[in-house]
């Protein structure tokens, strides 16, 4: 099959490959790119795999950088783009069912094809246009099939992420899980206990945020292999209720956002802990705990400017979305109407220090001082006196202290 249309990414990447076969070697387009290119998706990250060994592809262009060198990756950059440049490769022995143990340089595309994951990421595209087929991936993208190359069972054997992709591209393509691949995916599902919780971490981030996250939330499930997911074992139930809470065709919009529904689907108090567990950052654990927070305290009250200027507008209206997604009220206008009117937005906005109570009222510094500031800032945000410096002290000269 021969691409009529080359799209703009690749044609603008066409010199690398050009250049590269020039100098003697084969070169390809490869993975997901020449996947999304066929089902007409949008293209990010054009990789190219060649038969040059690094060092070559160095020699070949001017600008390079060494981004993993010894897996046989080369940078090229070309004006403001950077190319990811692979050293045609196969995968030594898996020692733990994760990484191999070293990849060895290859002259073949076809032995660079055979490591990798699914038919359909398996592709190569060539400078003239033609697609090289080796796996009848062609046939499995019209059937919108995702299959492993080769015998599923030692594709997974040899790296159990490879079962969290295989669930998170159903997720994001939108593809059944051919049922041989399906099944070698249920039984080894135990070896994602293996993996570096990291990277089944993003797989299963990428999976909530697609499309059809419902679909891989199912083959998940079914598959029963969420059991070997950090503090997810039993927790099928929680999930399927995840799943059917809401409203059709409904997609998160970030991810803080998905890992907050999950939360509170499988009911979990300590976000900080659980989320510790998956090994995320202290920015993503906060954000999600002050969602989870926030959807909680809506449950029993209507928006008000507490709350908005407790948790901040674009919280609010990420639990509005989650509401209105499963059919409860939702009134993000209001919101955005309350955070308008709100007077400050954080402490840094009161136009009276700690400092300035301690110079000119002789309070000294302590809970008493915490209390007062406290109190003028819910007034301030209640509207009950302006953030005014003279008005905020005629305020404390009311208060009993
Ligand atoms: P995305 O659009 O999400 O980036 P992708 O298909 O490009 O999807 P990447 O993780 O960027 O996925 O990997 C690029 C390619 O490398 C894949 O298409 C696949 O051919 C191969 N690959 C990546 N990870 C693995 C793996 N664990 N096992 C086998 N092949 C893999
Ligand atoms: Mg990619």
């Amino acid at each position: 099959m021969r691409l009529t249309n080359l799209p703009s990414e690749f044609q603008k990447a066409l010199p690398i490959l050009e250049k590269l076969q020039a100098a003697g070697y084969e070169a390809y387009f490869v993975g997901g790119s020449v996947r999304d290119a066929l089902l007409e998706r949008p293209i990010h990250d054009v990789d190219i795999a060649t038969s040059a060994y690094p060092q070559e592809v160095k020699s070949v262009f001017p600008r390079t950088v060494d981004i993993g060198i010894e897996h046989g990756t080369v940078l090229v950059l070309d004006g403001e783009t950077g190319y990811e440049v692979t050293t045609f490769r196969t995968e030594d022995v898996y020692v733990d069912y994760r990484r191999p143990s070293g990849v060895t340089f290859v002259r073949s595309l076809e032995e660079d094809l055979l490591r990798r994951d699914f038919t359909v990421n398996a592709f190569a595209l060539d400078s003239s246009g033609q697609i090289i087929d080796l796996f009848e991936g062609l046939a499995d993208l019209d059937h919108r099939l995702l299959r492993a190359v080769g015998v599923p069972a030692e594709r997974f054997q040899e790296d159990a992420l490879r079962i969290m992709r295989g669930f998170r591209f159903a997720a994001s393509l939108g593809f059944t899980l051919e049922p041989a691949t399906f099944e070698a995916m249920a039984e080894l599902a135990p070896l994602l206990a293996k993996i570096s919780v990291e990277r089944v971490f993003i797989e299963f981030d990428k999976l909530l945020i697609a499309p059809h996250w419902r679909a891989g939330l199912t083959s998940l499930t079914v598959s029963g292999a969420y059991d070997y997911l950090p503090d997810m074992a039993e927790k099928g139930a929680a999930l399927e209720t995840l799943r059917d809470d809401f409203t059709e065709d409904y997609q998160f919009t970030s991810s803080e956002q998905a890992w907050s529904a999950l939360l509170l689907a499988l009911n979990i108090r300590d976000v900080k802990p659980f989320l510790k567990k998956w090994k995320t950052s202290n920015d993503f654990q906060k954000a999600v705990d002050q969602l989870v927070s926030a959807y909680r305290e809506r449950l029993s009250a209507e928006p008000s400017r507490q709350l908005v200027y407790r948790y901040g507008k674009d919280c609010l209206l990420l639990v509005e979305d989650l509401r209105q997604a499963k059919g409860l009220s939702s009134q993000p206008a209001l919101i955005q109407k309350l955070d308008e009117v709100l007077p400050i937005h954080s402490k840094q906005d009161m136009a009276i220090t700690g400092r300035d109570l301690i110079q000119d009222f002789g309070i000294t510094p302590g809970p008493q001082l915490g209390d007062i500031l406290d109190e003028l800032e819910r007034a301030i945000v209640a509207g009950e006196v302006e953030n005014e410096r003279k008005l905020l002290e005629e305020k404390i000269k009311e208060m009993h202290w």
